[in-house]
């Protein structure tokens, strides 16, 4: 079972109250049926995605409705009861899950599509809908999410908000804070906060949803979402080429923005070492043969002719020039434009990206990094690393959206140690800070980060965040030992 949290990083738990049996009557009478408290159901609820952080809360609250919401915070903010907002769970820095004993409050139950445009092509749903499940509702409609990533089938909008994931489109689509036009918020002391805005343009005042995308549950409980989503492309195209050296990726990279243009929608790399783990935990194949690096390149366009064109002169270029050693595509038909005589289906290809996270937790405990940097010194952290650690560390491998100038440092080891820690941090983020880099590009810093913010902001920057928590969430009931160090 994995170690309390409590217990591992030695934390102490801040001066709450605790749940009693009248809180629990006052739970069930406001949602009947939707408040649990039987610990064998509340065990994957208390615990991370990547098992690495628990804690053991005792009562999972699953609201239907943001006035529901709205009652449950005021009855704990004049009670003081710590509250944990949860949505898919599938936060990759110990964001959304319970320190100590916080009541988790799930938007599970929080699934409506409330309206969709087809004209604007603006959604607005409530907060616990799956992204999945949400972009084949589009898909019908001829729309699709602006966003996609991984944990698709598990993930909440209103979760994708509070972390402002990033993923897989942004390169095409930008980040959530171009495209979420609104948001619905309840806040600490149980007031809703409606800014569930459908437009386009809006200059009145503050952008106040601004400061509740990214704040990870520590400003208010997001409880519907208004997104602009972007016309399904009619062609999407799939290329997956291996690369010699990062320097060629990096080549490649320039080389396809200059002839891809408009229709390109994704690059994304990763190294031989996520290769070998893919291949070995879930028994994934290569398309192509072996090399250093690969490269997934999508196209996602309106003419499937045009596309097909411009990436096949793409990739004579790149293959004659020697920057790509091999190379397949899937294209809409499935057909085969290179080396190999089955047909490769997209799905394949993406799941070899897609799937990296899933085949690392077969490694063993994974140290996870989430880096922004200048994209030419991308890999050298990971190649630093990997000579820092040595034998210490199992792997250490790198992949992520290239083309956001995003890397995700890996490093597995048989089983989690305060001595591998010691040697990874602070070392990865004094080098990403001497780059002018980000510690969290796009995961966020929930519990195990927050204690690094000051190396990606300046101390007035998070003096003033602090502000703004200690001004909207007095009593700091909203997901605490989370996001900020301590004021004090
Ligand atoms: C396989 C895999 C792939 C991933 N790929 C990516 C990727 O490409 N890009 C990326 O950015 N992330 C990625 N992630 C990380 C994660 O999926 C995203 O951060 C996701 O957006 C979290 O959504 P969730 O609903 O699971 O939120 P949770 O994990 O439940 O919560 C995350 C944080 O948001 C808060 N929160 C959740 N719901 C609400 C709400 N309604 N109101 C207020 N606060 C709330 C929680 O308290 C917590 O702090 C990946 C994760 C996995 C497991």
């Amino acid at each position: 079972e994995v170690m309390l949290t409590g217990e591992r990083y030695n934390v102490q738990r801040l001066p709450f109250s605790h749940v009693s049996n009248d809180d629990i009557a006052f739970f069930e009478r406001i949602m009947p049926g939707r408040v649990i408290t039987n610990p064998e159901e509340l065990k994957p609820f208390n615990v991370d995605w990547l098992k690495t952080v628990r804690g053991c809360s005792k009562l999972l609250l699953k609201p239907q409705t943001a006035a529901e919401v709205s009652q449950v915070l005021r009855y704990c903010y004049e009670r003081n009861l710590a509250v944990n907002p949860q949505g898919g769970n599938t936060g990759l820095v110990g964001g959304s899950v319970p320190v100590f004993d916080e009541i988790i409050l799930s938007t599970a139950l929080m699934s409506q599509i409330i309206s969709f445009d087809k004209v604007s092509g603006i959604l607005v749903c409530q907060a616990g809908c799956i992204l999945e499940n949400l972009n084949q509702y589009l898909e019908e409609k001829g729309f699709i999410m602006p966003l996609d990533l991984g944990a698709k089938g598990s993930c909440h909008i209103g979760g994708n908000v509070a972390t402002n994931a990033g993923g897989l489109r942004l390169l095409r689509y930008g980040s959530l804070r171009g495209t979420v036009l609104g948001l619905e918020v309840v806040l600490a002391d149980g007031s809703v906060l409606d800014c569930l805005a459908s437009l386009r343009k809006d200059n009145t005042g503050y952008d106040l949803k601004q400061l509740f995308i990214g704040s990870e549950g520590t400003l208010g409980i997001i409880t519907a979402v208004s997104i602009l989503c972007p016309q399904k492309p009619e062609a999407v195209n799939l290329a997956f080429l291996g690369c010699q050296s990062f320097t060629q990726v990096l080549k490649t990279f320039t080389t396809c923005r200059a002839m891809l243009g408009e229709v390109l929608s994704a690059y994304e790399f990763m190294d031989d070492k996520c290769m070998e783990l893919v291949k070995k935990h879930l028994k994934l194949s290569s398309p192509v043969s072996e090399s250093p690096f690969y490269v997934l390149i999508e196209t996602s366009g309106s003419n499937s002719t045009h596309d097909e064109e411009k990436l096949n002169n793409f990739l004579e270029q790149v293959m004659t020039s020697g920057l790509v050693t091999d190379g397949t595509v899937a294209t809409d038909e499935k057909k085969i434009k290179a080396s190999h005589h089955f047909p490769i289906l997209k799905s394949m290809l993406w799941s070899l990206r897609e799937r990296i996270t899933e085949a690392l937790t077969h490694d063993g405990y994974v140290y996870k990094y989430d880096i922004s940097l200048p994209v030419g010194k991308l890999y050298d952290l990971v190649t630093d690393t990997r000579a820092r650690l040595g034998q210490c560390a199992k792997n250490v491998v790198g992949y992520g959206h290239l083309g956001d100038g995003n890397l995700h440092l890996n490093i597995t080891a048989e089983s989690y140690s305060h001595s591998l820690l010691d040697a990874i941090e602070p070392f990865v983020y004094e080098w990403t800070a001497r780059c002018n880099g980000s510690i969290s590009a796009e995961h966020g810093l929930g519990f195990k980060k927050k204690c690094f913010i000051q190396y990606s902001k300046p101390k007035e920057a998070v003096f003033l965040m602090q502000r703004f928590k200690a001004m909207l969430d007095p009593k700091g009931i909203l997901n605490p030992y989370k996001t900020l160090p301590s004021s004090s």
